[in-house]
């Protein structure tokens, strides 16, 4: 490997990782590419990957992961939906139509994917092992040490193994235990009152159906808005599948769980009465990928940083889905991140501090955003849900899609 920036890899300082998710890998891929760190990437599992289906990309996360140097291993597996349709419940009427490729290209300078999340998260890995990046699994983190004159920060491990570095990154997820070492008294997630399917159907499938056909043809991504919940639907793998991700109150079905299996007959019960491309959708899934998940949700932290610690993606701003920003958001933590500490080498206190004060606004903004968006997308029939249809289908007077 080359010297970073003239220390050899050995001598350089090391960046701890807490977590391999999106959010952990994006941080240690961006951190790599500084030529300033080792990076070394901690997480609890035994087996890297990720679970779900498709993930949406937008503009501003694309155009990092090209940035990166990630298309060559993303781009065979990427699908770049056309039109993004929003259509209503009942009948299926399209209230809307955004053109997303390549309007986005033109507009933000990067396309708009859809991607299975193990294809993202492989293409991440390849990138963080072809930089250097060194990965542990099975090493579950259970405390943190933030680093003062003193002291260097480190991590110390659930075997009770302390790993000292110069720097250390909480990507561990919602559940964060780098979180509650920091902020001991801040509050715990909690159950948004909304669950979530995910599952998957065969293109092919769909070609042989008179009523899916028309979404199987083309690489469009559908949604369908109804009362108190919404599902949408988008190829993926080179449209080899269909993704549909279905979002409606919790009906006590999880008990206290917040992840499990599910069955066909469950959502047929829920989306009853809704257009027939749904119904139908519901009726092709295989039981085997019927996964439900509770939505959770944490408030927006005062600050993401003490000492030499940060906390990145859903360990400090867990998003709920509705505006698919969770991922793009962790990213952007990453790239910033990543840019302070390639400025500031020598002053990785403050350049903590300034990551988490100039990216912490914009991902409240989000987070709140999406909040919102969970009662546009929901609104019961009448006279409110109209009226937001008649801004729907005028473009002149959309203000946000
Ligand atoms: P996580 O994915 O939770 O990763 C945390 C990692 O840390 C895990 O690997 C975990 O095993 C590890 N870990 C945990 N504790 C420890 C420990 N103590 N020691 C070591 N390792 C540990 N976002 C989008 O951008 N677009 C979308 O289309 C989209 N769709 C979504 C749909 C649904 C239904 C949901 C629920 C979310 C969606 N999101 C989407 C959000 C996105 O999935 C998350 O924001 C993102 O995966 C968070 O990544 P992360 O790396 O921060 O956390």
């Amino acid at each position: 490997m080359a010297t970073l920036n003239g220390n050899s890899p050995s001598e350089a300082p090391l960046v701890i990782v807490v977590g391999a998710g999106l959010g952990g890998l994006s941080a240690a891929v961006a951190i790599a590419l500084t030529g300033h760190y080792r990076v070394l990437v901690l997480e609890a599992a035994s087996r890297l990957g990720e679970i779900g289906a498709g993930i949406q990309l937008s503009s501003n996360c694309s155009k990092l992961l090209i940035r990166w140097g990630c298309a060559k291993y993303l781009e065979p597996n990427v699908v770049a939906p056309h039109r993004g349709r929003v259509c209503r419940w009942q009948d299926g009427e399209i209230l809307t139509e955004r053109i997303m490729n390549p309007a986005a290209e033109e507009k933000f300078g990067a396309p708009y994917w859809h991607i299975h999340r193990a294809d993202l998260h492989q293409g991440l890995l390849d990138r963080a092992r072809q930089l250097g990046v060194e990965l542990r699994t099975s090493t579950p983190v259970a405390k943190v040490r933030t680093g003062d004159d003193e002291t260097s920060p480190g991590v110390i491990l659930e075997s009770g193994e302390t790993l000292e570095c110069r720097f250390v990154v909480g990507a561990d997820g919602i559940h964060s235990k780098i979180r509650t070492t920091l902020f001991p008294g801040f509050e715990k997630p909690r159950p948004t009152g909304d669950l979530a399917y995910r599952f998957r159907v065969a293109t092919a499938d769909m070609l042989d159906d008179e009523i899916l056909k028309p979404l199987a043809e083309t690489p469009d991504t559908h949604s369908w808005w109804g009362p108190g919940k919404h599902i949408v639907g988008y190829m993926l793998r080179g449209k080899q599948m269909y993704n549909v991700i279905t979002l409606f109150p919790d009906d006590g079905s999880l008990g206290d769980a917040t992840r499990g299996t599910g069955t066909s007959d469950h959502l047929k019960e829920i989306y009853d009465g809704w257009c027939p491309k749904v119904t139908r959708l519901i009726e092709k899934a295989q039981e085997s990928q019927l996964i439900k998940w509770k939505l959770m949700d944490l408030p927006p932290l005062e600050k993401w940083n003490v000492g030499r610690c940060v906390l990145l993606g859903d360990a400090c701003h867990p998003m709920l889905p509705y505006l698919a920003q969770g991922s793009c958001s962790a990213m952007e933590d990453a790239a910033f991140l990543a840019e302070c500490l390639k400025h500031l080498p020598d002053q990785l206190e403050i350049a903590a501090d300034i990551y988490s004060r100039y990216r912490k606004p914009r991902a409240t903004k989000i987070q709140m955003f999406s909040r919102d968006q969970r009662a546009r997308n929901h609104l019961p029939d009448g006279p409110e849900q109209r009226e937001r249809d008649a801004v729907l289908k005028n473009p002149d007077q959309q203000t946000r899609a």
